[in-house]
């Protein structure tokens, strides 16, 4: 193996502190920073994604509020429950853990959520700030992934960076941000009607797989010395007590033999997306002002 393996959890661990740091500058003003966080029945990975959020959330010093209501909730009262929520004052961000229940419309949910709350950055006013450029949260993964290459001093000015995937919370939201002035890159999104995805991937010098495709990416499909970012979290069946085993997108062992820098499943580019919301829900805290919310 020749790449550098990224700690992610060590660079999440930064970014914890500092979002634990600004909790204790909010908390001498009287704001102690709050997020609500909703789950819609009982799904084994939501679950696990709810409770890692509400101890991440303990960790820095805020207050999480654990909303569990069940699979047969109404999308009726969960919007009813969202538009309380938008006007407790001592509640700073309102997260949905998704996916939801197949009768409750996502679209209808994500924009009941009053866009200064909605820490994922999923809200349809959010996603046109970050594609104007414009202030504003900016959605967790896709701020992890760059966070990392920061922390790696991975140059992105004129490189080229290929994406494999283009949903709306990871491919599509990073493709804009690596486009950004600021960071320069020339940037290609390939998809699921992508022509020859390895002619792509080659070419690039940065190459973040979020396709939930385990081991899509293999050695030959990487330019030797590209950093490769892992978002893949995906659970692959085995024979372990536990039933399953995580596996990124990326198959590590031969990408490592190539690439320059990687990411690990798990460790990589996971932990980072809760200390990225830790900072926005900081930020959200922040941006509201005065004691308790007002
Ligand atoms: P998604 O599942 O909504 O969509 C996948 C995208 O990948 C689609 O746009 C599709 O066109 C593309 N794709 C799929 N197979 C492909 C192929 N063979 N070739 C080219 N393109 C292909 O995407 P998502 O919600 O962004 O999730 C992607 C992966 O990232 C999943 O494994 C998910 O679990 C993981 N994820 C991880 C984090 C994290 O914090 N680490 C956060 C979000 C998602």
């Amino acid at each position: 193996m020749s790449a550098i393996v990224i700690d992610g959890k060590a660079a999440a661990a930064a970014l914890r502190e500092e979002a634990r740091q600004r909790t204790e500058r909010l908390k001498e003003r009287g704001v102690t920073p709050c997020l609500a966080v909703i789950l819609v029945g009982e799904d084994p990975a939501s679950l696990s994604y709810v409770t890692a959020k509400q101890k991440a959330l303990a960790a820095a010093g805020m207050e999480g509020r654990d909303i569990r209501l069940s699979e047969t909730t109404t999308e009726a009262q969960l919007l009813s429950l969202i538009a309380s929520i938008n006007a407790d004052k001592s509640v700073h961000g309102i997260l949905v853990q998704l996916p939801l229940p197949a009768h409750i419309r996502e679209e209808a949910v994500i924009t009941a959520i009053e866009p200064g709350k909605d820490v994922d950055c999923f809200h349809p006013v959010n996603v046109g700030k970050l594609l104007l450029g414009r202030p504003g949260f900016l959605p967790c993964t896709p701020h992890g992934v760059l966070d990392l290459l920061k922390g790696q001093n991975i140059p992105t000015k004129g490189a080229h960076a290929v994406v494999v995937g283009r949903s709306n919370i990871v491919g599509k939201p990073l493709a804009v941000l690596l486009a950004r002035r600021e960071l320069n890159a020339t940037v290609t999104l390939c998809h699921t009607g992508t022509k020859d995805l390895p002619f792509h991937t080659r070419q690039a010098d940065i190459l973040i797989a979020a396709a939930g495709t385990p081991g899509l990416i293999k050695k030959d499909m990487i330019k030797k010395g590209a950093a490769v970012i892992d978002v893949g979290v995906n659970r692959v069946a085995d024979t372990s007590a536990r039933g399953y085993h995580l596996a990124g997108d990326v198959d590590f062992d031969g990408a490592a033999e190539a690439a320059g820098w990687i990411t690990p499943v798990p460790g990589g580019v996971g932990p980072m997306t809760i200390a990225m919301l830790m900072r926005n829900v900081a930020q959200a805290a922040e941006e509201r002002g005065g004691a308790n919310g007002d």
